[in-house]
């Protein structure tokens, strides 16, 4: 499907490359998405701002900058396989199937997974798997994944993604809770190596029973 770029994204595109995004393909996929498409119509004049905004049940859709940034890390070894844990509005999601083969995403609001799934629908981008679920436990009958990106914070790393990387997978996830920091953790066989890329604010990935 030919993609018609708004002049909104386009610009937001722009900012995102003088704030040090620089990978070209995902800059044209972000002047492409519609991101008002994920929020509600009260929102959507703010859609092209670059912050974090509420999408209802007490979740954000995140800015655009960090969707951006953790876009870049995963890419960074040509995923073929990515799984995206915390679906939300799905705008997230919308720019990583445009770039990656397979995309597999899990939320557990059930809420958002049926207006997300719609949007996706929508927007023709077919190659999304979603699963309504607790993302603590990730997706081990889909898995090894080359890439993990988690769109919550945590408040240790999940075991259950760390053994569902594929060798050279990685994994990029907030873990903290009052103050919180943007890992990045890639799997060597059995060995991980990890480093901090920035200080981040992100709704908690919750430990708990389904809503
Ligand atoms: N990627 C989203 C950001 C959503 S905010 C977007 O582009 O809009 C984080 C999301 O993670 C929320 O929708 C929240 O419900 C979900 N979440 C929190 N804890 C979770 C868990 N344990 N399992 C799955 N999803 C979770």
């Amino acid at each position: 499907m030919t993609r018609i770029a708004s002049t909104s994204a386009v610009n937001l595109a722009k900012k995102l490359h003088d704030t040090g995004i620089r990978h070209q393909a995902l800059l044209k996929v972000i002047s492409q998405t519609p991101r008002e498409l994920f929020l509600d119509d009260a929102l959507a004049h703010k859609a092209y701002e670059n912050t974090a905004l509420p999408i209802g049940q007490g979740q954000t859709i995140s800015q655009p900058y960090i969707v951006a940034r953790m876009t870049e890390l995963i890419l960074q070894n040509q995923p073929r396989k990515v799984l995206e844990v915390g679906t939300g509005s799905g705008y997230q999601a919308a720019i990583l199937a445009q770039l990656v083969p397979e995309l597999y995403t899990i939320e557990r609001i059930k809420g958002l997974q049926i207006q997300a799934r719609q949007r996706l629908k929508r927007l023709d981008l077919h190659n999304v798997s979603f699963k309504y679920g607790d993302g603590w436990q990730g997706w081990q009958n889909r898995s090894p994944f080359n890439g993990i990106m988690v769109t919550a914070a945590a408040s240790t790393v999940p075991e259950a993604l760390l053994s569902q990387l594929a060798d050279g997978g990685v994994l990029v996830i907030p873990v903290g809770e009052e103050t919180q920091q943007l890992m990045r953790i890639t799997r060597h066989a059995d060995r991980y190596s990890s480093e901090i890329v920035e200080t981040v604010k992100f709704v908690p990935l919750v430990n708990g029973e389904l809503a």
